[in-house]
């Protein structure tokens, strides 16, 4: 069935994204810039691949995104984030003129969208964006927490194979909606996925 251009439909594209970042060994975190009902980029976290401490989702979400309109000002457009942006995101969101953000889980470690910091309702510039918090938040927390249970059992830096681990977005499409209601659940499994994000990234750093 064909959803409607809305917030859910277009973070689930970027929950595609992650998952393809989960099936290559990377923290599965995903991207899609939007204008106009139109995905005009997408990214998915490629930091292992890479090798490159700067290669986020959003970051290549925004490079792609740029390219397409063969502008850097993405002015009108959305990014839809997996994940609450980090300052290093944030501020690339800042400079490319990004109108609005869509994100799903809380990252209480690094998020710069109110988590930490309020990066983009605070700017210095006075720029207008809208930040939409909790689209399907639920799903993007559990993939994340999947990919660190996995690590745990498994060691890191294993590419996975698409079968080694649970379809999570066939599984979740047949959920309801989640949606900002359940924001206020996600305090107590964030810092379960504090702990996890931090062990993690503190390994391989
Ligand atoms: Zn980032």
């Amino acid at each position: 069935m064909l959803l409607p251009p809305d917030d859910e439909y277009f973070m689930r594209q970027a929950l595609r994204e992650a998952q393809a970042a989960y099936g290559d060994g990377e923290v599965p975190i995903g991207c899609v810039i939007v204008k106009d009902g139109k995905i005009l980029g997408r990214g998915r976290n490629h930091m292992e691949t890479l090798q490159d401490p700067t290669a986020h989702a959003e970051i290549l979400a925004l490079g792609a995104a740029s390219g397409a309109l063969k502008n850097w000002r993405l002015e009108g457009c959305t990014l839809y984030v997996t994940l609450e942006p980090c300052p290093m995101c944030a501020g690339a969101i800042l400079n490319g003129r990004i109108a609005k953000v869509v994100y799903g889980a809380q990252d209480k470690r690094l998020g710069a969208l109110g988590s930490t910091y309020n990066i983009l309702s605070e700017n210095p510039i006075n720029r207008k964006i809208d930040i939409v918090p909790g689209i399907l938040g639920g799903e993007c927390l559990d993939l994340l927490k999947s990919f660190f249970r996995e690590i745990r059992i498994r060691g890191p830096k294993k590419k996975l194979a698409a079968s080694d681990h649970p379809d999570e977005l066939s599984a979740a499409e047949q959920v309801p909606g989640r949606n900002l209601s359940e924001l206020s659940g996600f305090e107590e499994v964030d810092s379960e996925m504090d702990g996890d994000i931090d062990g993690e990234f503190e390994e391989d750093s």
